[in-house]
């Protein structure tokens, strides 16, 4: 019999059955009233989940196209953008920025730390800026933005849009748009909110709206807030066929977190990661993120020194479990473990005794059960 396969990368994360049977349902014309029905009841649900006083998006796509979206719709060639980089997917804005014609001005931290506010400040003063990106979560290092704390520092920049790339943390790190300041925020459906790959959702302030108007007629056609606006108001309306099945996916996996609530879903994921990081870490592995950064959706595990990436990881895909590589200067040296969205009790505990055989198969020093130990107890606190 083959051993089950979970799926423990950092998104796609496992689809649960409900979510799955959604995507399996005859599909029905976009126009059919029940779907229009569903479209709207979902908007108006990520609209209150998130706490989003503007306007929701959900379109086809992934999350690069919502940062593509995001930017599109708040900048013009020639403006100045800021991106604020904690690792690969930060610096991803650099060259879509680049190609779109606008000054794109970079402050990084080393992976595994955070820019502090105190220079997003400083630089901000430098020059008008028409947008600000931020990578909540970034999946390459596993570090964790101040979202709040920044968005509260943007008061000082009205005419700076804030931007937020939540691909890896909604729904799992708390976000609220209004409150936290956030003008545009972008997620993909296959990271914490447990649905496969295929849709982008955007929560967009007033204020980013007027600037999209501001612009007059911009240079992309598929992905202009303009163009969508009238669907999302009436979705019975076409403009570029939706995903009907996705759509509905992404409606279940809005009524499960609903029915778990959405602040017990962030405690939930600040629980598990706790649990993982202390059991990883009784294992020899090391956060790359540091304490007080520390994403809640995902660890990035860096290797005992003499690990071979490739070995182990193999054995882990053998005894069960799936995870990804570290990205650039990392690969090899790390591994990247999800455990966000519709994860629970039982993968926790299964994923951390599957590290455990793959180490002994790997011939590393490892006491089996001393990690799921470390594990159980934080699930029993
Ligand atoms: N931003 C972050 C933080 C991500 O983790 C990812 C995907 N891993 C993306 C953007 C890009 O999303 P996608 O692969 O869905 O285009």
């Amino acid at each position: 019999m083959k051993t089950r396969k979970l799926l423990m990368i950092p998104g796609p994360t496992p689809v649960a059955r409900s979510i799955q049977d959604q995507m399996g349902r005859e599909t029905v014309a976009f126009g059919d009233p029940a779907f229009v029905k569903d479209f709207k009841d979902l908007l108006e649900d990520l609209k209150v989940l998130f706490k989003c006083s503007g306007e929701a998006f959900v379109v086809a796509g992934t999350g690069t196209m919502g940062m593509e979206m995001a930017i599109a719709n708040t900048t013009k060639k020639g403006d100045n953008v800021l991106i604020v980089s904690h690792g690969f997917f930060g610096d991803r804005f650099i060259d879509l920025c680049n190609r779109k014609g606008l000054n794109a001005d970079v402050i990084s931290s080393e992976w595994g730390e955070t820019v502090p506010v105190e220079k997003i400040r400083e630089k901000l003063k430098e020059k008008k800026y028409a947008a600000m990106t931020v990578t909540h979560v970034d999946t390459s290092t596993g570090v964790c933005a101040s979202v709040a704390e920044i968005g509260k520092m943007m008061k000082e920049f009205p005419e700076t849009m804030y931007i937020v790339d939540g691909v890896c943390a909604t729904a799992g790190e708390p976000e609220y748009v209004d409150e936290m300041g956030i003008d545009v925020l972008l997620t993909g459906s296959q990271k914490a909110f447990g649905v496969a790959p295929g849709l982008t959702m955007l929560w967009v302030s007033q204020k980013a709206m007027d600037r999209r108007k501001s612009l007059g007629t911009i240079p992309e056609f598929y992905i202009d807030f303009e163009k969508w606006l009238p669907i999302m108001k009436d979705p019975s309306k076409y403009y570029a066929t939706p995903a009907v099945n996705l759509v509905w996916a992404l409606k279940e996996s809005v009524r499960i977190i609903k029915e778990e609530g959405i602040e017990n879903r962030y405690a939930r994921h600040k629980k598990y990661a706790a649990a993982m990081q202390d059991a990883l870490e009784t294992l020899g592995f090391k956060v790359l993120a540091k304490e007080g950064c520390r994403a809640v959706t995902l660890s990035n595990l860096v290797y005992p020194e003499g690990t071979d990436d490739a070995k182990f990881r193999g054995l882990l895909a053998e005894e069960g479990i799936m995870v990804a590589g570290g990205l650039a200067a990392y690969a090899g040296r790390m591994f990247r473990l999800g455990h966000m969205g519709n994860v629970d009790k039982h993968d926790l505990v299964s994923v951390i005794a599957t590290i455990e055989r793959a180490l002994y198969r790997a011939g590393m020093p490892v006491e089996l059960g001393k990690g799921v130990g470390v594990v159980q107890k934080h699930l029993m606190e």
